[in-house]
């Protein structure tokens, strides 16, 4: 499977590219936004890699273009801008998902797995568990059309949680998440939030719901 790498940083470049070829995925390099053009033009890509800070460009204005002439190819953003405000642009840019540097090549893998298993255009499509489901584009939750009301927080760990349904999130990646990095939060903050999205999920009679595995992170699976 072939992806498409975005990114001006050559050791990094060099480091996914080394990292991702035994794990089946062949990487073209492209290390500026008009390079990118370029190839995308051509290449038959199965996903794009796209870093934020290219030298010519900002990288949502690349996904912009891409989303607005029509071009669904699933994009996850990696980027050194972990602020909640600009995943949430990214995402409205139409990206499948979003990594903060620095990140695990392992993290990135199973992210790649996810987006690749998703496939089928980025825009009215859901996520579902149990009888939940998670409209993207309105980052709704709701069971059987009655909406289950969350705050921004619980939005986000639901999504998270979604995007990697049947597989552990880590601890560390949530916490990221909700809070950025560099953020100062107290050691449960993440807790709070699982254990207020999991009583939602539960009064709404969900069907999903939320696993904590001791010392790694946190699941979501539908009910037996
Ligand atoms: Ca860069």
């Amino acid at each position: 499977m072939r992806v498409l790498l975005i990114e001006d940083d050559a050791d990094l470049a060099q480091a996914l590219t080394a990292a991702l070829a035994p794990r089946g995925f062949a990487v073209d390099l492209a290390r500026t936004g008009d390079e990118a053009e370029a190839y995308l033009k051509d290449g038959d890509y199965a996903a794009i890699l796209l870093d934020l800070g290219l030298p010519d460009e900002d990288g949502l204005a690349l996904l912009h273009r891409m989303r607005g002439r029509g071009d669904t190819r699933p994009v996850l953003i990696l980027t050194a801008r972990g602020t909640i405000d600009a995943r949430i642009r990214g995402l409205n840019e139409g990206a499948d998902d979003y990594l903060v540097k620095p990140f695990d090549v392992d993290e990135l893998h199973a992210r790649l797995l996810a987006v690749l298993r998703r496939q089928g255009g980025y825009l009215g499509r859901s996520l579902t568990c149990g009888r939940l489901t998670f409209d993207l584009e309105i980052r709704v939750a709701h069971v059987e059309g009655k909406t289950i009301a969350l705050s921004v927080r619980e939005t986000e760990l639901l999504e998270l949680l979604l995007r990697r349904a049947g597989n552990v999130v880590p601890k560390r990646i949530a916490e990221d998440h909700l809070f950025g990095l560099g953020g100062e939060l107290g050691s449960n903050a993440v807790e709070v939030y699982v254990h207020r999205l999991r009583k939602k999920l539960d009064d709404a009679s969900s069907g999903a719901r939320i696993e904590t595995v001791r010392g790694v992170g946190y699941i979501i699976v539908p009910k037996p």
